[in-house]
């Protein structure tokens, strides 16, 4: 979609440091890190958040889920503990209309978030 930052770095035009590609899905480093392991699990194709992907392809959602348990297997956070946060809509903060999974470890996570 034209004008989504997270569209861009799929077409490879803003770069970013890949961790996991399939043909479907990237997992790149968040540029603002809040944990050692910082990993954000985007689909290709434009979703604006969580829900209208739920809605529209749940598969694919899946292989979003998917990809954040083997960024956590790669980065060495599978068996510490990790989370996985879509924040979806205003109260949550999203700041990026499209869906992406932040796959946050490494270290004690607090809980519950602020
Ligand atoms: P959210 O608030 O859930 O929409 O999260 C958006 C995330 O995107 C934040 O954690 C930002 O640090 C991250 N971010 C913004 N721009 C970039 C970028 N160019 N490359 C990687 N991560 C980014
Ligand atoms: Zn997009």
């Amino acid at each position: 979609m034209a004008d989504c930052l997270f569209c861009s770095i799929v077409a490879g035009d803003i770069p970013a440091t890949t961790v996991l590609e399939t043909d479907r899905i990237l997992a790149f480093r968040d540029i603002d890190p809040q944990a050692p392991t910082h990993v954000l699990v985007i689909p290709k194709d434009h979703y604006p958040d969580a829900a209208a992907l739920a809605a529209a392809d749940a598969a694919l959602l899946g292989e979003v889920f998917t990809g954040a348990y083997r960024v956590a297997a790669v980065e060495g956070i599978g068996e510490t503990g990790y989370r996985v946060v879509f924040n979806t809509g205003a109260d949550a903060g999203q700041a990026v209309p499209h869906v992406h999974g932040h796959v946050l470890g490494g270290r004690s996570l607090d809980w519950p978030p602020g």
